[in-house]
């Protein structure tokens, strides 16, 4: 293994699935749904498999799905995009984030981001022989996740090359917030920086959230510097499918599509016309996975609160985070190697996905993209920690 990944060992969700599996326990760990995604889509791939969709699609994703892609962000987020050439299909976002960073990031050059951050993103600066500047999120007055004003400028320098922005915000469920971003936005064009923005949940702001979501691609200046990137697997429940995406300035895309053709070349031939038929359902179905999942998340949170956690407000995505100091916890790795002997429940620790171990010692992530009736054991279990 070669020097610079030596740091990299198993990544946490293998580590505390197989947990999940060795102990019997219920896996909160892992974000992925335990019902499958919308009827339609997993029709319209049996078809797609069975009709002989199965060779090579196009290098950028087959035309049928870059044009809904290229929909559903007007749709959506009022953002425009030629589907020829301002949108590359991946496989999962994961791809379009080594991708991107791979293709615009010399050696030495900085990506500016927030800790807790995504594991693939150390791993992919690190790959590129970048190096990243991380910005800590810390919980507020009210709980609301925020970062120093100060803390984020002093990231920024003559080496920034990118900015990569993860909004709605895994683990912390943070949406950061139009002031937030104009911020970042401000900051990316002093400093002539791109930016690459991870929305895989985009569709999992919840009611409650300070904001909606708001693609940084949207505001003044940005979008001629932004590649925003998403996923299938999140939106609907199809984790395994491995779909994404990334769509910006031409420029930018055809980068992605230069590391693609090396990484993967293409992928998911069968299931691409699937996601097509996804992305073109009606706002009711958005609408309705956003407030089952929010359901979960309130009968989550009453569960973690009820067992003696300190839960920290989470404003979208999969995800809740809890301090574990009120159940006498101090450490949130030990905790949750501990947790499934204890209770038969896994959890990630998110200390792992800072720089800056310290800030998030104390703290751990749930998952409530779950059945409620899983949910609920998984709260009656906890209660008796
Ligand atoms: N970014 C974030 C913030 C995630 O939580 C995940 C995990 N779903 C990904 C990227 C990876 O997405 P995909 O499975 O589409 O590669
Ligand atoms: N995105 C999911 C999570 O944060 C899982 C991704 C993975 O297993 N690599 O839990």
């Amino acid at each position: 293994l070669v020097e610079r990944m030596r740091a990299f060992g198993t990544t946490i969700f293998t580590e505390m699935s197989a947990l999940a599996v060795r102990s019997g326990s219920i896996n909160l760990g892992q974000g992925f749904p335990d019902t499958d995604g919308p009827p339609e889509m997993l029709a319209a791939a049996a078809a797609a498999l069975r009709d002989g969709a199965n060779q090579y699609p196009p290098l950028p994703g087959i035309p049928a799905l870059r044009n809904l892609i290229a929909a559903h962000e007007q749709r959506f987020w009022g953002l425009t995009r030629d589907p020829d050439t301002e949108v590359v299909v991946t496989a999962g976002a994961t791809e379009a984030i080594a991708a991107a960073i791979l293709g615009l990031c010399e050696t030495g050059d900085e990506v500016v981001t927030f800790e807790p951050y995504y594991d693939s993103y150390a791993a992919s600066i690190t790959l590129a022989g970048a190096r990243r500047r991380p910005v800590t999120l810390r919980p507020g007055p009210h709980g609301r996740y925020g970062f120093d004003e100060a803390e984020l400028r002093a990231a920024f320098g003559p080496r920034t090359r990118l900015v990569l922005l993860n909004s709605p915000h895994n683990p912390t469920g943070k949406v950061f917030t139009r002031a937030e971003l104009t911020l970042i936005a401000e900051l990316c064009q002093e400093y002539d920086a791109y930016a690459v923005t991870d929305e895989v949940y985009e569709h999992l702001v919840f009611t409650d959230a300070a904001e909606p979501h708001t693609p940084l691609a949207s505001l003044p200046g940005m979008h001629d510097r932004t590649l925003r990137i998403s996923s299938a697997g999140k939106t609907f429940s199809c984790t395994g499918w491995k779909v994404g995406w990334a769509t910006g300035p031409a420029t930018l895309v055809s980068t992605v599509l230069r590391v693609k053709q090396f990484l993967t070349f293409v992928n998911a031939g069968p299931l691409q016309p699937a996601v097509a038929v996804a992305l073109g359902l009606p706002d009711t179905y958005f609408s309705g996975f956003r407030a089952a999942l929010q359901a979960r998340r309130d009968r989550l949170v009453a569960g973690l609160t009820e067992a003696g956690f300190a839960v920290q407000p989470s404003e979208g995505t999969y995800f809740v985070t809890a301090d574990i100091t009120p159940l006498g916890g101090t450490d949130g790795v030990d905790f949750c190697r501990d947790l499934p002997a204890r209770s038969g429940v896994v959890a990630v620790p998110t200390q792992v996905f800072y720089d800056n171990k310290e800030a998030g010692r104390h703290l751990i992530r749930f998952a409530f993209c779950k059945r409620e009736e899983v949910i609920d054991e998984a709260a009656r279990r906890l209660a008796k920690i």
